[in-house]
């Protein structure tokens, strides 16, 4: 259960560093993200903290990304499988957004392409959770199809 700690005894309560790194990891439940988030909103403290967490997530994903396209070079067809789960995706940079519903269109080892309500700009790093994982991956495109609009998710770490 998340909660808000005292860091020290004169201290305003702030965000349990646990916490703060669940949340980034997109791992806290709607219920125990909820006064985090409404904590962030307040708190510079824990502002400058949550940037500095993302900003450490995002070197790592670079890392594996750059691991993932030396492997990736020597597979250059991989099998696409054609789904039509649910699944939810929050923003995670430029800003820290809400988890939202989407439709996992398919899926391939590099590529996740989904069904989002909202359009998202190319470039953004997102979460993705498809059952019981997450992925970060960064929007390659993101187009109006009517129904809604398609995004090609780019898988940034490997599971
Ligand atoms: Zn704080």
């Amino acid at each position: 259960m998340a909660s808000l700690t005292r860091m020290d005894a004169n201290e305003p309560l702030h965000i349990h560093d646990d916490d703060l790194d669940l949340y980034v990891a997109g791992r806290l439940s709607a219920a125990d993200s909820y006064p985090i988030r409404a904590h962030l909103i307040e708190c510079e403290v824990c502002g400058r903290r949550l940037a500095r967490a993302v900003e450490c997530m995002l070197e790592l994903a670079a890392q594996s990304r750059s691991r993932f396209r030396l492997v990736n070079r020597e597979r250059r067809q991989e099998p696409r499988t054609s789904t039509n789960d649910p699944g939810s995706m929050r923003m995670l940079h430029p800003v820290v957004g809400d988890w939202s519903n989407v439709r996992i269109l398919d899926a391939s080892k590099s590529g996740i392409r989904v069904q989002t309500s909202e359009f998202i700009q190319t470039g953004s790093l997102v979460q993705l959770r498809i059952k019981n994982t997450i992925v970060l991956g960064e929007v390659r495109y993101c187009v109006d199809a009517g129904d809604g609009f398609y995004a090609g998710v780019q898988v940034q770490d490997l599971h």
